[in-house]
């Protein structure tokens, strides 16, 4: 297998440790991370992502970028998609990266034995046939992803609208209603208290 440029099985291995398991999902998200840390960097260069989904994609600009939840450098504004948008703090530099929608020989083959899987009165044989091409085709899918040209794949824009902000970690405040801290940019006005989001809800 060809594989695109600075891909190879050692990198693939070490983004599958961490994730568990190989699959679609987490190849676009080393495609994705090849390409930005190629064009913008990763995050010793003050590299900010923000993930469109909380999608397998994800752990892989994780470990590749070093963009993480903990760091505060990569953020989720979860509308379910497999789409980023990164922004190089030092200089503004911004893109919006989405994977373009499939429509192959390939994902309609999978479509098709998808639902024929959900079949009633399914004979096992038929099942496990089926079962052994998914097996096939999804492999042959990740491959394309991992192989095929970028731009076949995804397609760049410039960011709209505004982007969330990595929120400040202090100053923190206590809840008077919980009696837990909380930090201070998450905290709810009620009625001129402060609460925590959770017992905003709840008052
Ligand atoms: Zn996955
Ligand atoms: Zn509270």
């Amino acid at each position: 297998m060809m594989y695109a440029p600075g891909i190879d099985q050692e990198l693939i291995d070490k983004v599958v440790a961490f994730h568990g398991h190989w699959c679609a999902s987490v190849s676009s998200g080393i495609r994705v991370a090849l390409w930005v840390r190629e064009n913008m960097g990763s995050a010793e260069d003050g590299l900010l992502a923000i993930s469109e989904g909380e999608t397998c994609a994800v752990d892989a600009i994780q470990v590749l970028l070093g963009c993480t939840l903990g760091k505060g450098n990569l953020l989720c504004r979860d509308v379910g998609k497999t789409a980023f948008i990164f922004v190089r703090r030092s200089d503004g530099k911004k893109v919006r990266i989405v994977e373009k929608v499939r429509d192959d020989e390939t994902t309609r083959r999978m479509a098709v034995i998808k639902k024929e899987l959900t079949a009633q009165n399914l004979s096992e044989w038929i099942r496990t046939k089926l079962e052994i091409e998914m097996v096939r085709l999804r492999r042959k899918e990740m491959d394309h992803i991992l192989s095929a040209p970028f731009e076949d794949l995804f397609r760049m824009s410039e960011p709209e609208g505004e982007l969330p902000q990595p929120v400040r970690r202090l100053p923190v405040l206590v809840c008077p209603a919980c009696g837990e801290e909380v930090l201070m940019a998450r905290a709810v006005d009620m009625d001129g208290r402060r609460l925590c989001a959770d017992c905003a809800r709840r008052a």
